[in-house]
């Protein structure tokens, strides 16, 4: 899980879209004055470009204007500063059966995509555990059934603005790297910031189960979590549920409507003024002409 901290620019993100913005639209040539043919403004093959074009328009992003026939684009607005740091959550419940989770560790800190990695867990965590973790990993104790997180040790901060290191495949006394430089990270942290902010970070919905309850003893009905009154603590739902787990009761989801729990407690806003002002004036060139 990413958290997104916001930046100086966050309120002009919100006005933009609810949406993901996409990616190749952002890196794109399309500029906020002249328009351009779309299929020399997008550096990909023509139907991934298409798809772009599409999703962009979608997203309030990009604007269409008829130019003797055929489709040419402007952006609606420039891309706002909006990203005012990122957090990476690991989840491990169990550390004692923690698998590759260091490789993945030690990644996250010679990369330093994120400003901070912190390793959730469930688990009692002891000094053998802490050595074992990269130093500027954070770790956090959270307990699912009390809903309370413990900061066992604070993460550091990472250097996002300077080259990184991707560790790669590793054999008996060898480790492949490949360096990423700054550029190349900060596109990369534009990619993870627009996905966690079209997508949010409760569950779409909850699961089909006679067991399952919105939110649990410690959390608001509304907090729209889902909650196992098998297990007695918050579950994830693509992970743990279904006809593979012994609690499961075939049942229709308890009703719960994550969007509205997030638009009332985060600034994400899923109906922002600017981007329905800018849909009225697009609407007359929403004809679906593929040129
Ligand atoms: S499927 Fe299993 S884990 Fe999920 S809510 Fe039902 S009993 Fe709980």
């Amino acid at each position: 899980m990413v958290e997104v901290r916001p930046g100086p620019a966050f309120d002009a993100r919100v006005e933009l879209t609810p949406d993901t913005i996409p990616p190749a639209a952002v890196e794109s040539d399309v500029g906020v004055g002249r328009a351009r043919d779309w299929r020399d403004a997008l550096d990909c093959h023509p139907e991934r470009a298409r798809e772009v074009l599409d999703a962009a328009v979608e997203a309030g992003f990009f604007a269409v204007e008829r130019h003797d026939g055929r489709r040419y684009v402007r952006r609606t607005a420039r891309y706002p500063d909006w990203i005012g740091g990122l957090r990476a959550f690991e989840n491990k419940p169990d550390l004692d059966r923690a698998g590759d989770l260091q490789c993945q560790l030690r990644t996250d800190v010679s990369l330093a995509l994120f400003d901070e990695v912190v390793l959730v867990t469930g688990s009692y965590v002891t000094g053998a555990h802490l050595n074992r973790l990269p130093d500027p990993v954070g770790v956090w104790r959270f307990d699912a059934e009390a809903g309370d997180v413990e900061v066992v040790r604070a993460a550091d901060s990472l250097s996002t603005e300077v080259p990184g290191l991707a560790l790669g495949d590793r054999r008996p006394g060898r480790v492949d790297v490949e360096p990423v430089d700054a550029d190349e990270k900060a596109r990369l942290r534009r990619r993870v910031a627009e996905r966690a902010y079209g997508k949010g970070w409760r569950p779409d919905g909850l699961p089909d189960c006679g067991r399952a309850a919105a939110g649990g003893p410690a959390f608001q009905p509304d907090d729209a979590l889902p909650y196992c009154d098998w297990k007695n603590r918050l579950v994830d739902p693509a992970r743990e549920c279904g006809q593979a787990c012994a609690g499961y009761e075939p049942a229709d989801p308890p009703p719960a409507d994550p969007e509205a729990v997030r638009a009332a407690r985060s600034p994400w806003e899923p109906a922002p003024a600017g981007a329905a002002r800018r849909q009225a004036g697009l609407d007359r060139y929403a004809t679906g002409d593929p040129d």
